[in-house]
């Protein structure tokens, strides 16, 4: 078994939050669009695109704030709502997916 194809578990700073990849992500890249530095506030983000029905909630709960995209139509961005870290995100365009 391939190391991508292994569960990847993951959470918060605070550890309310906690996710399971049940498999590895589509691709992973740095993206250093403008959007990306806005949504960020950094130089660039760090992506892990992966399937939505791949990722399952362990423990915790999440917000969901609508954030201003590049779509216009915004991007879901889940946070933990104790430490408002983000943990995954929806992009529109993909829907729930
Ligand atoms: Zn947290
Ligand atoms: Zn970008």
């Amino acid at each position: 078994m391939d190391a991508l194809d292994r569960p990847h578990d993951g959470g918060c700073t605070c550890r309310f939050v906690r996710y399971r990849m049940r498999t590895g992500p589509l691709f992973v890249h740095c993206c250093h669009c403008r959007w990306c530095q806005r949504e960020t506030g950094a130089s660039f983000a760090l992506n892990a695109m992966i399937e939505a029905d791949r990722v399952v909630l362990l423990e915790g709960e999440v917000d969901i704030v609508v954030t201003p995209s590049n779509s216009g139509r915004g991007q879901k961005i889940s946070r933990c709502p104790r430490c408002r870290i983000a943990v995954w995100s929806n992009y529109a365009g993909a829907g729930s997916g």
